[in-house]
């Protein structure tokens, strides 16, 4: 069989037990673009059909913008900012995020410069996590606090959340 062939009986298999959640992990990562966008629609069909709510998991930030409705971005397996499509990819609020989105290649102007979103250094060590911001080695806004003080994911706009202390400057910069 095909790679979408196997993941169309891995699909029957999945909703044949009568499945509420799907949990999707990098289920479209093995097949080719035609096949990719094929299978979205058959998800988006049963979707309806089923009444399903999906959960995926990729790296694919294209797909993830056509087919979610809420993204978590995760940092060494953490989160660092929830938000719906529209926030995540329009007004990040997470330095991360703005340097995934950097990254991606396209036609329109891209609102986050790669020269101001590079990331140099290394992540630490899963297994030996640094105090303070997972994300402080690598992030180009990082300064004392981010080396001292984890930051807690925390809603800074109704419905979104980040965790970045950022987040309280500006906010402390509006209020004064
Ligand atoms: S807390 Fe500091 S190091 Fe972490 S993402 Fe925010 S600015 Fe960067």
């Amino acid at each position: 069989m095909s790679a979408g062939q196997r993941q169309r009986v891995n699909i029957a298999r999945a909703l044949v037990l009568e499945p509420r959640l799907v949990i999707l992990d990098e289920t479209l990562s093995a097949v080719d673009p035609v096949e990719q966008s094929r299978l979205l629609a058959l998800f988006e069909q049963l979707q309806v059909k089923h009444g399903l709510t999906y959960l995926y998991i990729s790296h694919d930030l294209a797909m993830v913008r056509r087919v979610c409705t809420r993204i978590a971005v995760m940092y060494l397996g953490k989160m660092v900012e929830v938000a719906d499509t529209s926030g995540t990819f329009y007004d990040p609020a997470h330095p991360y995020t703005r340097a995934l989105l950097s990254a991606v290649p396209t036609l329109d102007a891209n609102p986050y410069k790669p020269e101001e979103c590079l990331l140099d250094g290394e992540p630490p060590s899963p297994i030996d996590i640094p105090p303070g911001c997972s994300f402080a080695s690598r992030c180009p806004h990082a300064f004392a606090r981010c080396r001292i003080e984890t930051p807690l994911l925390r809603e800074h706009k109704p419905g979104r959340l980040a965790a970045c202390h950022l987040l309280d400057q500006e906010e402390t910069t509006v209020a004064a």
